[in-house]
């Protein structure tokens, strides 16, 4: 409730996405600590949506909990009975069949002409490394490079560079290779050709498995994580417009004015960059080479069931406008009423209007055994990421650093997948909230 807002906090948290929240949490009930979130509703990104009786996040958002402090944390908070473990069904749809994720390991069942291609390009890049383990300085820095050093030619004509650039929205030799270190398997060349033969049964990747919640979509992480934090402590629909860094002062959109000693932010780095006072020329030069890119997608209700298991499928071809089809229902059948099922669809084009894509990817659905008929797809309706993901182009490390370096000197902690800048995932932003919590004050356990 607006009035409930004190005049002066000890902390004050810009964001009650999983960062903001986290930092409150870790903080501990008796901090001296209030956050600020310009929606009505907690949760950021990890939000879900309502369209009659179906529930959609914000495209996929499946959890992969890896620390066991969050994992304790979430799964202490919500019980583990409340989560599914859902073991990942991904596959890749290109020259008209599926194969299997990810498709540097599993070339097997494209066309052999393109099966043949990629295993010879494997080999011969695995001649042209040096012997023995890479160091990160012989790596190439440009991302597409990068792919035919690991890959080969074949690998990364018909998925990587292609895949990549849909996803990015920028083309693989813009983007360095740095941030996809994590999420990018690297099977060796045994593997890759184990793969093209059909004989490979590994699940690579960080996530072949994921946690999800049983019932109503991943929002109810960050709500739990809201009612651990005390709902009295959360101020929705309060945005910050202001920032005096010096002052310690926050101003409000409705003209409220609140004071701290110290800072959290995590609404996005360039938008905070925005709305602070005094910023030096070089720090928002910095500010304005930080390049993100906006995805758009479409949450489609189906009637009937799906003839596609799949968790998520990766569309590499330049002749469909979607680059990820991905099924929540197909993970937890909760997420669409009975008898019905639940996609969402990831768009690469981002030119035409989503409007007017839709007829093709309707098409796309029947040709990849979503869907049998068009009259299956109930609705189908645009939603649009500005900044979702944020590109690691060649002057990401340093225009970030010099704008951190900035915030840290003005006394203020910038977290979180955009507040931070980077790619990273939910219990990524939750890490960055205890980190801060432990570094803005004395941390305290969640609880304690
Ligand atoms: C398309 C997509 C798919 C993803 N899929 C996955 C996945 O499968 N698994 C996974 O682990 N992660 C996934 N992620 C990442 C995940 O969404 C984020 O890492 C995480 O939710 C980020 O939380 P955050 O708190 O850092 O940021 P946010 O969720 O963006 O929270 C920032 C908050 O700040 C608020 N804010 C902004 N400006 C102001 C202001 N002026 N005043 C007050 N408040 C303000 C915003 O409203 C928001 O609530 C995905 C992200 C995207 C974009």
């Amino acid at each position: 409730m607006p009035q409930t807002l004190p005049a002066h906090v000890d902390t004050l948290i810009i964001g009650a996405g999983l960062a903001g929240l986290s930092t409150a949490l870790h903080k501990g009930s008796g901090a001296d600590a209030a956050i600020v979130e310009a929606l009505p509703h907690v949760g950021g990104k990890a939000c879900t949506e309502r369209i009659g009786e179906f529930l959609f996040d914000v495209t996929g958002h499946w959890l992969h909990l890896r620390d066991p402090g969050i994992k304790a944390l979430v799964l202490g908070l919500m019980g583990e009975d409340a989560f599914h473990r859902v073991d990942r069904i991904s596959r890749i749809w290109s020259h008209g069949v599926y194969t299997e994720y990810p498709f540097q390991a599993n070339t097997h069942g494209l066309p052999p002409a393109v099966v043949h291609e990629c295993l010879m390009g494997a080999i011969e890049a695995a001649r042209a490394r040096p012997t023995g383990p890479v160091a990160p300085e012989q790596e190439p820095e440009n991302f597409a490079d990068w792919i035919r050093f690991y890959f080969g030619d074949g690998i990364a004509r018909h998925f990587m560079v292609p895949y990549n650039a849909r996803l990015w929205g920028v083309p693989a030799t813009e983007i360095t290779s740095h941030w996809c270190q994590r999420f990018v398997p690297k099977p060796d060349l045994s593997d890759i050709v184990a793969g093209g033969v059909g004989l490979n049964a590994l699940k690579l990747g960080y996530n072949a498995h994921f946690l999800y919640p049983r019932r109503g979509g991943i929002q109810t992480v960050s709500e739990a994580l809201a009612d651990a934090v005390g709902r009295d402590r959360i101020h929705l629909s309060t945005r910050v417009t202001a920032l005096d860094l010096t002052a310690r002062r926050a101003t409000l959109a409705d003209g409220r004015v609140i004071g701290f000693r110290h800072l959290v932010n995590t609404m996005s780095l360039k938008a905070l960059l925005r709305v602070v006072a005094d910023l030096p020329d070089d720090v928002r030069a910095a500010g304005e080479r930080l390049r993100a890119t906006p995805v758009t997608y479409f949450n489609v209700g189906v009637r009937g069931t799906l003839g596609v298991r799949d968790h998520w499928v990766y569309v590499p071809e330049a002749d469909w406008p979607m680059y990820r089809v991905g099924s929540f229902s197909n993970a937890v059948p909760t997420m669409a009423p009975p008898g019905h099922a639940s996609l969402y669809i990831e768009l690469a084009d981002r030119e035409t209007p989503p409007e007017a894509l839709k007829p093709r990817v309707v098409e796309g659905l029947i040709a990849m055994g979503f869907i049998e008929r068009a009259e299956q797809v109930l609705f189908m309706e645009a939603r649009h990421i500005p900044d979702a993901y944020v590109i690691y182009d060649f002057h990401y490390h340093e225009s970030r650093a010099a704008v951190h370096r900035w915030l840290a000197s003005q006394g203020a902690q910038s977290i979180g997948r955009y507040g931070d800048w980077n790619y990273s995932s939910m219990e990524d932003a939750l890490i960055d909230g205890r980190r801060a919590a432990e570094s803005s004050g004395v941390r305290r356990e969640p609880g304690a």
